[in-house]
């Protein structure tokens, strides 16, 4: 209902409610002087149902505007509050809280359907020196271009999320560990060409990759498999950076990608 009333707005809501609130008590006003009527009352029908019809044009339009303005304002709120519960700020992309929901939902219709998927974490290399260097906001800047980028290349069915920091969460769907690996190489490929334009300087920048893929019908939750993902994580920044490491299942062994 409040829905409905965000989409046509206050002004037309507020027509409506008067139409209907005249139609309505003229309505109620007939019946009841008819029955009156019939105990003699003698009420005239023709300057009743006028009269009542002006008192519900006069008095619907200001009620109804104050109360469905006050609707009105309590749904934007919701949704604002919403919003902020879902998306980081600053990226757009999911939070925390929204990526692990929509994850953990992804992954039970995957094993419904016994469709393989696969988990990324995604950590910007030595992040903390670009902000050294370029300061704080040009930082911020390069989380927002790296979230750009991201969604370039990602499908439209990929989960993203900001998982904290300079660290991002993914969960691809219907997507086997090779077919990840080319999405991998994909996302370094498009980093490596999308350079951020700061003031006199050009900042480039990579990430490391840890990749897990499922085991199909596996009850794993995204907790878990990014505890997998992790451990590659680390392996791609123990090896240099700017790489993918795979957590191979099958052998719980971390290999490079
Ligand atoms: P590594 O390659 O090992 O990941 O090194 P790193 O420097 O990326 O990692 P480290 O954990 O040492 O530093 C992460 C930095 O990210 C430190 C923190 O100040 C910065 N950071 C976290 N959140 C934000 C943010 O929202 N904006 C900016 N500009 N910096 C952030
Ligand atoms: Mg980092
Ligand atoms: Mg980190």
């Amino acid at each position: 209902m409040i829905k409905l009333l965000a989409k046509i707005g206050c002004l037309n809501s507020v027509i409506i409610i008067t139409i209907v609130a005249a139609v309505a008590s003229v309505l109620v006003a007939t019946a009841a002087i008819l029955t009156l009527n019939q105990y003699g009352l003698g009420i005239r029908l023709d300057l009743a149902l006028p009269l009542t019809a002006c008192i519900a044009l006069v008095v619907a339009p200001p009620i109804s505007w104050v109360l469905v303005g006050i609707m009105l304002r309590v749904y934007r709120i919701e949704e604002e509050m919403r919003n902020l519960a879902s998306y980081d700020s600053l990226t757009g992309l999911l939070s925390r809280h929204a990526f692990f929901e929509n994850a953990n939902r992804s992954i039970s219709l995957a094993n419904r359907h016994r469709a393989a998927f696969a988990v990324l974490i995604i950590d910007l290399d030595h992040f903390k020196s670009i902000n050294d260097r370029f300061g704080h906001p040009a930082g911020d800047a390069v989380l927002k271009l790296f979230a750009d980028v991201v969604n370039s290349v990602a499908r439209r069915s990929d989960i993203v999320g900001r998982l904290g920091g300079e660290e991002f969460g993914m969960l691809l769907p219907s997507t086997n560990t090779a077919e990840a690996q080319e999405f991998c190489e994909r996302l370094h490929d498009a980093i490596g060409k999308a350079v951020l334009k700061h003031q006199n300087s050009m900042i480039r920048y990579t990430v490391s990759i840890g990749l897990t893929a499922s085991s199909i019908g596996s009850l794993d939750s995204i907790e878990n498999l990014l505890a997998h993902a992790d451990l590659a994580l680390y392996q791609a920044k123990r090896d240099g950076r700017n790489q993918t490491a795979v957590f191979n299942y099958a052998t719980e062994q971390v290999v490079a990608s």
